[in-house]
């Protein structure tokens, strides 16, 4: 049948990125409809109920300055919160939390069934609606037929999925979940390149079984760091800690003993698994020389004794799990609640996407999260709001419009996916940023929540608690710059008791806080001056930041500017850079391999050095 409503924007899967998309997409007023398996699982954690950490808080934040949920979900669901690499400097400070994976999930169905112009739909889909090159709906499997004028596809690890423990394989999209094979068929057919891709995860493990007193307790900080712009302390629910464990000598014996039944190593999968997360097993075969890998015990949650341990991600049978997890320091009467496994899927080439993650194939088809090659709720979470924003301009005869490299990490990542690919799961790290003291978690407001607004997707809320700490750091910021101190003030006076020397002449309070021995609290308020220092911490936290780091952000901002002026530089397409006098076999491969559009595309293919991206603008000048 037809349904009889049409909407602007159908999102098909509630997983992380079909959730931010379709609240992105309703949020601009486009009427939305969200198609998914189960309403039981949205926003489901398939693997560690956990959000954050290093590169991914940064993209959390982003979401969150844009109007997103995942920030504000982690905050009603957090049960323990750390700020990573706290002593290292602002732009690799990340922010850490474990979550209820039931109360995260009900915060974000909450908020969806709470959206305006939002409709959910429990169905498969197996089939979409498409007139030459164009989408004009989507099929559920048992022939409901919805109409819309974009479609943003969301189906995770589902397309495909063949779930691996051991050298038994069963169909699944994850763990109890059915696969989505009929719209795997179906996408088979189209255009696109598709290959295989793999994940895993540990098994889980019942806590009245633990031995704790052998493990070292990790509490969360204190003061509790929050995620969201828009969080507070008061929304967390009770707090708990995580231990460490480790695994032995024995453990790793146990492993290697058993290689030849597991999936990975007997050739029974052959999708490429996520380099950085990798699985137990692959740990102890390319880590040879390690005799223990540290294991974090991480709770499930508030009202369940599960636990993730965190480390020990496998496809191993499931007795040889149950060794390996034995063979640990006090998990040596532990119960297996859930055994690990991995997961076989497809992904799309993500280079057959545009910046705006439509598809270059089908108009008005949008591809988000992990159909795209990357693992991660985060990663997926961000791809999603942005195909969501996307499809609703689409909807509504806008130009399409996605974040710089320079301005957000989103912009980093949907960069990196779609010039460079992707041949294994690819996660968020600091270092694929090639600005990131401009791209910190704790200004992605301030780069992102105006313009935010101006698409439609922040709400009155937000935006007056936005302007309300920008004009704060402003305030602030002009107060430390006009205010002077003397040497023999009584301030001038506390800062040489604080410095262990007199000040050597008069300075503002601005110039005094880029010095690395004092800090916002140091000179907001001394004797004498006017005005009250700020009791807002994000907002001191910012002017401190910005008058510490300023120099460095400059040069960051002159370098922008100096590939923007070339960065629209065409490079031919069918350039032959074996001519290109001066560069290196190995740029001529690389460069030769990604055919990049323009300079600024070559500058960010990885290896390709700011040398080589010279001798090429220098090749254009002369053949012009
Ligand atoms: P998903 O969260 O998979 O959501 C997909 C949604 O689409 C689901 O709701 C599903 O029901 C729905 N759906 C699918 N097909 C259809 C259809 N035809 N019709 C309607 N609805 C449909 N990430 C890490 O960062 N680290 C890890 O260690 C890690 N390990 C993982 C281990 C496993 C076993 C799995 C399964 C995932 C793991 N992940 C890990 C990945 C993480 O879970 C994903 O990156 C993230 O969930 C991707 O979000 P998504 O929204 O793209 O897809």
């Amino acid at each position: 049948m037809n349904y009889p409503d049409r909407f602007d924007v159908i999102v098909i899967g509630g997983g992380h990125a079909g959730t931010e998309a379709a609240l992105a997409s309703a949020r601009m007023g486009c009427q939305t409809l969200l198609l998914t398996h189960n309403i039981e699982t949205l926003g489901q954690m398939s693997c560690n109920p956990a959000i954050g950490g290093i590169g991914k808080s940064h993209l959390v934040k982003e979401i969150d300055a844009l109007g997103g949920a995942m920030g504000l979900a982690t905050d009603k669901g957090g049960i323990q919160f750390r700020v990573l690499n706290a002593r290292k400097g602002p732009a690799v400070r990340a922010t850490r939390a474990q979550a209820d994976r039931v109360r995260y999930k009900s915060a974000i169905r909450t908020m969806l069934e709470n959206q305006p112009n939002l409709t959910i739909f429990q169905q498969a889909a197996g089939d979409l609606i498409v007139d030459g090159d164009t989408v004009r709906g989507a099929v559920t499997e048992t022939g409901i037929r919805f109409h819309a004028d974009a479609v943003v596809l969301c189906t995770g690890t589902f397309l495909g999925g063949v779930i691996h423990i051991g050298l038994d394989k069963t169909l699944g999209g994850r763990a109890g979940d059915a696969p989505s094979n009929a719209l795997a068929e179906r996408l088979r057919a189209l255009p696109f390149r598709v290959d295989r891709l793999k994940t895993g995860t540990p098994p889980r493990i019942d806590a009245k079984t633990v031995d704790f007193s052998k493990l070292a307790e990790q509490p969360g900080d204190n003061p509790r760091p929050v995620m969201s712009y828009m969080g507070r302390r008061e929304m967390h629910p009770r707090q708990m800690s995580c231990h460490i464990a480790h695994t032995n000598a024995r453990t790793h014996a146990i492993i290697r003993q058993n290689l030849d039944r597991s999936p990975m190593y007997s050739g029974s999968i052959e999708g490429v698994g996520p380099r950085y997360c990798p699985s137990i097993e692959d740990k102890v075969d390319r880590f040879a020389d390690k005799d223990s890998h540290q294991i974090f015990i991480e709770p499930e949650g508030l009202d369940t004794h599960e636990l993730y341990p965190n480390g020990i991600s496998t496809s191993l049978p499931f007795d040889v799990q149950l060794e390996v997890v034995r063979s640990i320091e006090g998990l040596e009467n532990a119960h297996i609640t859930r055994p690990g496994y991995a997961i076989e899927y497809d992904f799309f080439d993500p280079r057959d996407l545009k910046h705006s993650l439509e598809t270059r194939f089908i108009h008005s088809l949008f591809f988000a999260g992990q159909i795209n090659g990357t693992t991660g709720y985060e990663e997926a979470g961000a791809q999603g709001l942005l195909a969501g924003v996307n499809a609703a301009r689409r909807a509504k005869g806008l130009d399409a419009w996605w974040p710089r490299r320079d301005e957000a990490y989103l912009g980093v990542l949907v960069d990196d996916l779609i010039t460079l690919g992707t041949k294994e799961p690819y996660r968020m790290f600091t270092s694929r940023a090639e600005y990131r003291l401009l791209l910190r978690e704790d200004n992605a407001d301030l780069r992102l929540t105006q313009t935010g607004r101006e698409l439609g997707l922040v709400d009155n809320a937000r935006w007056q608690a936005f302007t309300d700490k920008r004009e704060a750091i402003e305030r602030e910021n002009q107060r430390l710059a006009s205010t002077w101190v003397q040497p023999s003030s009584a301030a001038g006076q506390r800062l040489a008791e604080t410095l262990g020397k007199p000040l050597a002449r008069e300075f503002t309070l601005a110039a005094l806080l880029k010095r690395p021995e004092l800090g916002y609290a140091d000179v907001a308020a001394l004797p004498g001056i006017d005005g009250a220092p700020i009791s807002d911490d994000t907002v001191a936290e910012q002017v401190q930041i910005q008058a510490k780091y300023q120099g460095y952000i400059d040069r960051q901002q002159e370098e922008i500017n100096k590939l923007k002026r070339h960065e629209a530089t065409p490079l031919p397409a069918d350039m032959d850079y074996t001519r290109v006098d001066g560069l290196s076999h190995e740029m001529r491969q690389k460069l030769g391999e990604a055919r990049p559009a323009t300079l600024a595309q070559a500058a960010r293919i990885a290896g390709v050095t700011p040398a080589a991206v010279s001798i090429l603008l220098i090749h254009l000048k002369k053949h012009r």
